[in-house]
């Protein structure tokens, strides 16, 4: 089931990619496999996904010795700093970098490491109060900062959208995210690309993709609803 959900999923978002013009493989299909047992996360491996994302350090490390190494970890939620040093050499990719102070501990355990950890700056777009990130003007005044510390690669930019019945709602909050990408890069800074744009989730991944982006982190659409006890 999850099997044939997953491929549903795939399926979806390559023919979005398509029908905005791109390649179908523009735009990589995470699965977010918080919560889930490993066995499905194997399902779902077989299926072909290469690419997990989990919310949660230790969640993270308990899935990650019993899922083969050619999996890409992907961090997407809220990091604590005292957390970092045991997933800064584990993942691929840490979506969810949301202050300069969070940056600033990457670095220094990356470098510890001796490893270069690829990040996103995750940007409040709808500016809710409950949620972590960036707002516009402060990602503005922090991104040179950010990206002159070693150990770290600024690759884009991540937002979690705000949670709506009807996805065409968010179209303006992904369109937004585009337009930043473009301005931060326009700004030409040292170690900054912005050639990822991780947004979209199960309710909006199919609006997500046609506004551009390159990542789109999926889970219940995938595994069915989380049961948090
Ligand atoms: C849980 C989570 C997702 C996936 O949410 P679904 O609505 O189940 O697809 C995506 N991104 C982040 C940051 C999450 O925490």
């Amino acid at each position: 089931m999850v099997r044939e959900q997953y491929f549903e999923v795939k399926q979806a978002v390559v023919h979005a990619c398509e029908e905005s013009g791109r390649k179908g493989d523009a735009c990589t299909l995470i699965a977010v496999s918080k919560t889930k047992p490993v066995e499905m996360l194997k399902e779902v491996y077989d299926a072909g996904c290469r690419d997990f994302g989990e919310n949660k350090v230790q969640e993270l490390l308990d899935k990650y010795d019993k899922i083969p190494s050619d999996v890409r970890w992907h961090m997407i939620g809220h990091l604590q700093t005292n957390k970092v040093k045991y997933i800064v050499d584990k993942v691929s990719l840490i979506h969810s970098v949301d202050s300069v102070k969070l940056a600033h501990e990457i670095s220094r355990q990356a470098v510890k490491k001796n490893v270069v950890v690829p990040i996103l700056l995750e940007v409040n777009i709808a500016e809710e109060a409950s949620k972590y990130g960036f707002k516009v003007h402060e990602i503005m005044e922090s991104v040179a900062e950010i990206a002159s510390l070693p150990g770290i690669l600024v690759k884009g930019l991540m937002a979690i959208a705000p949670f709506v019945e009807n996805s065409e709602e968010n179209r303006i909050y992904f369109q937004q995210m585009r337009q930043l990408s473009v301005d931060i890069l326009r700004k030409n800074i040292d170690n900054v690309s912005m050639d990822i744009l991780s947004m979209g989730m199960t309710g909006d991944y199919l609006v997500a993709v046609s506004e551009g982006a390159t990542h789109v982190r999926v889970g219940s659409g995938i595994f069915g609803n989380r049961i948090y006890k």
